[in-house]
């Protein structure tokens, strides 16, 4: 039997003083936990229609329209409570709720992005070499390249034909169609290889995908290349030059699923950072007439630096809300200065079988709930958005009184690497901006690993402060 004992006066002030970390199993409820592995099985639908930026628009919408969701464009009449989108050429969505209160306010939103890393083909992809079909291919974003060979992938994206007609096109994710495919060397023939810095062991013009082996007619010169081009001009009606006028990726097959014994863990390509861009959007749509303009942006080409004007860097999603601005009759420049951001992106969770990359006590890990970073970036702080304590102040007040179970965490050991987000974009604008998401497992791998009761809490997060 316990002794109960009275705790001393040390132990009261250690419980009062010392910061004590959470875990989302220690502090949730049992329907809490029920709630987010519920909340799971959306998101993996999700991840499965979405793997490239043009499909997550798509089901994006998809998800909006039901809920009443209308297009807007530029200069369009808006009213309190009426919920909009704004689809920036196929590749970047903004959702966004009119708030109650005048948007002089400020509007709450959170960015997040919808491209990950991956093999897109070149513009002359398609070659032949003994007696095997090639596709050139040039790397997008961060990836250890040897992590992409030897695993099924499918293609994903879009052909404009010369006749200007486009035709999307995803081979390689039905169990009944073909997938694609990076040859590696065999072991026994691999001294060499293995001899080589891991970032040498695959070369970017290694990166070519097996299409095809047989060829149109017997003993004929690029018989192989013949016979895969007949198959796409049978499918898509398109010609070689087509490729030219297309965005074609490849990414992994894999379907999103279950990890573990007890399903805890959802493994899945491109968490990173679908596992923050679904979460906006069922929080956008689960607060009903917000005090501010919320809004949720998803934007393209963070992984290769946010540029372009479907990246995060791109007036278009500025100039939503100057618009906002002019139609309400106020000043942008007040609406972006009373702003607020959550820049929902993922950091690096404590891996236990890496641990001399990262720095325990300022580590995110696994299950402890929302990641809030308050600087990323690399060396001495360079390149970062680096929040306020203020705006990190109220941010941490807002997840407590909402009962988000919340952790802080840097990127890794000083000098160990780095990394960035669509922050320091966004503070460019005069707005209060923080990084808040996920911590993830092998991040740019091309199945990551995320916890089901942290992905709930981006939902509950996010929910809590477009409430606010
Ligand atoms: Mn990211
Ligand atoms: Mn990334």
């Amino acid at each position: 039997m316990a002794d109960y004992k009275e705790k001393s006066q040390a132990q009261l002030l250690k419980e009062q003083l010392f910061y004590k970390v959470k875990n989302t199993y220690n502090e949730l409820s049992e329907e809490a936990i029920e709630a987010a592995y519920a909340y799971a099985e959306g998101y993996k639908k999700y991840l499965d229609a979405s793997k490239i930026e043009r499909e997550c628009v798509k089901e994006s919408i998809q998800m909006l329209e039901a809920e009443g969701f209308v297009p807007y464009t530029f200069g369009m009449k808006v009213v309190a409570g009426g919920k909009y989108y704004c689809n920036n050429r196929g590749k970047g969505l903004s959702a966004f709720v009119i708030g109650t209160e005048s948007i002089e306010n400020g509007v709450y939103f959170a960015a997040s992005h919808i491209d990950s890393p991956r093999v897109d083909l070149k513009a002359h992809p398609l070659y032949e070499t003994d007696g095997l079909g090639y596709l050139k291919t040039h790397y997008y974003g961060g990836i250890k390249k040897y992590q992409w060979t030897a695993i099924p992938l499918a293609l994903h994206g879009s052909v404009v034909k010369a006749d200007g007609t486009v035709v999307d096109i995803v081979i390689g994710e039905d169990d009944s169609d073909p997938v694609f495919y990076i040859d590696d060397l065999l072991p026994h023939l691999a001294a060499n290889q293995m001899a080589k810095p891991a970032k040498d062991v695959i070369a970017g013009e290694q990166l070519n995908i097996l299409s095809g082996s047989r060829p149109f007619e017997k003993d004929m010169h690029e018989g192989v290349k013949l016979n895969i081009m007949k198959i796409l001009y049978d499918k898509y009606g398109m010609t070689e030059s087509d490729f030219l006028s297309a965005e074609i990726s490849a990414v992994p097959s894999f379907k999103a699923r279950d990890v573990g014994f007890d399903r805890s863990l959802i493994g899945s390509y491109g968490h990173d950072d679908r596992v923050c861009a679904y979460p906006s959007l069922t929080a956008l749509m689960a607060v009903k007439d917000p005090k501010h303009t919320i809004m949720a942006v998803l934007a393209d080409k963070e992984e290769v630096g946010s540029d372009g004007n479907t990246g995060m860097q791109s007036a278009a999603y500025f100039d939503i809300i100057t618009d906002l601005a002019r139609t309400f009759g106020v000043s942008d420049i007040v609406v972006r200065a009373n702003s607020k951001c959550l820049s929902s992106d993922v950091n690096a969770a404590f891996d236990p079988n890496f641990p001399e990359v990262s720095e325990k006590r300022n580590s995110c890990f696994v299950n402890n709930g929302v990641v809030i970073t308050k600087y990323t970036g690399a060396k001495g702080k360079s390149s970062t958005n680096d929040a306020s304590a203020e705006f990190t102040g109220t941010i941490r007040n807002l997840l407590d009184k909402a009962g988000v179970i919340w952790q802080t965490s840097e990127l890794g050991k000083i000098d160990q690497g780095g990394g960035g987000t669509v922050a320091k974009y966004i503070a460019k604008y005069n707005i209060d901006v923080i990084d808040l998401g996920v911590p993830v497992l092998s991040m740019h791998a091309p199945y990551e690993v995320v916890s089901k009761t942290d992905v709930y809490m981006v939902h509950k997060a996010l929910e809590a402060f477009f409430q606010a």
